[in-house]
Parts: C-alpha cells; structure tokens; sequence
C-alpha cells in the first residue's frame, strides 16, 4: 500500500482458498481459529473446503464450480521433491518423496540414504502418514543420521528415527501469530514476540543477531521493510546481453 497508494481505492479483495476444512491443518484448533479471526479481520476471504482446479485467462476456476477474476494468483499449495534419476518407480511415494526405513535409508538399498523434505518415513509411530515438511525434521533427521553412520562404521546397530515436535508457529500478519509449543498454546501478540525471538537465537554471531533485530525493529516502527529491489525503465542497447557484458540490464529494466 505504501509503495502502490493508487491500489487503495482499487476494491481489491483477497480471497484464500484452501482445499482441506480449516487454515493451519497441522496446528491446534486455538491457532486455527486465531488465524481466521485475524485474516477475516483484515478483510481476507477465506473459502474453505474448495480445491483450486484451474487458472486461464485471468479466471480462477474452483472445483465447486465458482469462478474469482484475478490477475494476480499465488500458488502455495505444497512441495513436490526434485526428481532423484536412477531410482526405482517403487521407491518413489506421495509429493515425489523417497520412501525410507526407519533408519532413513531408501527402501531396497544398503547404502542410501535421504533425509528431510525429500523423504518418505512412516516408521515413527507419532507420525504415521510421514513427517512435516519443516526444517526442525531435517536438523534433527541429519543428527540422528550422523551418529547412525558412526554405529554402522563401528559395526554397531543403528537406531531408528524419531522426531522430537519441538512445536509449531506461524505468523499471520503484523504483531499477530500463532505458537504451539508441547504443553502451552500462545496467540497474538506474545505469540508474535516468541516467532521473532526463536528466529534470532539460532543466528549465527552475535552482530547477526543485532544487526537482525535492529532490522527488524526498524521495519516495525517504521512500517518501511529494508529490502527493496527498485526497477526503472533503462536504456535500450543493441545485442545481446552477452554481446553487451552487462547482465544487470534485464529485459530493457536495470536491476538496481
Ligand atoms: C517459503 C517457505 C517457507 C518455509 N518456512 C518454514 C518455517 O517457517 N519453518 C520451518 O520449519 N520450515 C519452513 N519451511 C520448510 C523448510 O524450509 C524445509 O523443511 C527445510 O529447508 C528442509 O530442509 P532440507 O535440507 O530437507 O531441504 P532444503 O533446505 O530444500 O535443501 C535442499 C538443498 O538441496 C539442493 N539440491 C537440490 N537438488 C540438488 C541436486 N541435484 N544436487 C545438489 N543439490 C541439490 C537445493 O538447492 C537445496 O539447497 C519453509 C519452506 C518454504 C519453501
């Protein structure tokens, strides 16, 4: 809104759809339902139990039948792994993960291993459809499977992987979040002051860790975030970028 006022009085709406029966799925109820009394707060129309089915023309087509005209779509609706050649069809499940044991190592293979959002596992009893997709899985998945390496060098039985859900949060907008930690549950904006201080402590070095803070401090008060990438008409040249030597000038627009 700062950087585009003359899209203020446009009426432009903000539809979030979503195909499951409620937004933050893996969270508790109390989040779920913070997430939509924010959003709705802030003007987002949230459609629930409707699946996206196509997007042509500047039409948003929903699998009841609706149709949203928008020119402006963003798609969040998962991760699909990177395709592993040389791996057998059997091994390959659900969002194109590897599927594994419960030591991580590829089903059918002695020697390979996968780890984090790329795999498959549901060996761990608390998750029996897989785990989540988030970073703490994949620390702690490359941890165990460390010392597991160490057990196999020394001819020692590996030990089976089992996540540690240290908990959950999400932010929903300015000084709004959600956090699900193993015995409590916070929102609002205490919620949003443990987000922000969760996510300066594992900052390596303390200047990384001021020099965030203060960023972020600064991005508050002033409600002008730091990052900026300003594009501006630039001048035409003849040739090719390579020809040119200036691969800056993207498109006729300088990156500036
Ligand atoms: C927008 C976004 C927001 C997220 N927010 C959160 C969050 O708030 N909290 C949270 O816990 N999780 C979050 N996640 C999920 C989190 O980032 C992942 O779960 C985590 O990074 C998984 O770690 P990984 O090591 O399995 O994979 P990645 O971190 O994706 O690392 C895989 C690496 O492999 C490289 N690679 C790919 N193919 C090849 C190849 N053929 N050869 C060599 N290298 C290759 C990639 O370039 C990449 O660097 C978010 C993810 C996204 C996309």
């Amino acid at each position: 809104m700062k950087e585009y006022p003359e899209i203020r009085d446009f009426g432009t709406h903000i539809f979030l759809v979503d195909a499951g029966p409620v937004l933050l799925a893996p969270m508790s109820k109390k989040a779920q339902e913070e997430a939509a009394t924010v959003l709705k707060k802030l003007g987002v129309h949230i459609i629930l139990n409707t699946a996206v089915k196509d997007y042509s023309q500047g039409k948003v087509h929903l699998a009841d039948g609706s149709v949203l005209p928008t020119n402006a779509l963003i798609w969040a609706s998962g991760v699909i792994a990177r395709e592993v050649p040389g791996l057998p069809k059997e091994v390959i499940g659900r969002g194109r993960r590897i599927l594994v044991d419960e030591f991580n190592r590829v089903q059918g293979t002695a020697n390979i291993f996968a780890l984090g959002d790329l795999c498959y596992q549901t060996t761990d009893p608390n998750f029996p459809n897989g785990h989540p997709q988030v970073a703490q899985v994949a620390i702690q998945g490359g941890q165990h499977l460390a010392k597991n390496l160490k057990l196999l060098e020394d001819n020692h039985p590996m030990k089976p992987f089992r996540y540690k859900d240290k908990g959950s949060m999400a932010i929903i907008s300015k000084y709004k979040a959600v956090a699900d930690l193993p015995k409590l549950s916070f929102k609002g904006f205490f919620a949003w002051m443990i987000w922000l201080f969760i996510h300066i402590i594992p900052l390596v070095g303390f200047r990384n860790k001021i020099k965030l803070a203060f960023s972020w401090f600064w991005s508050f008060v002033t409600n002008d975030p730091t990052l900026r990438l300003i594009i501006r008409p630039g001048k035409k040249r003849k040739g090719t970028l390579a020809e040119q030597g200036n691969l800056s000038n993207v498109g006729g627009k300088s990156l500036v």
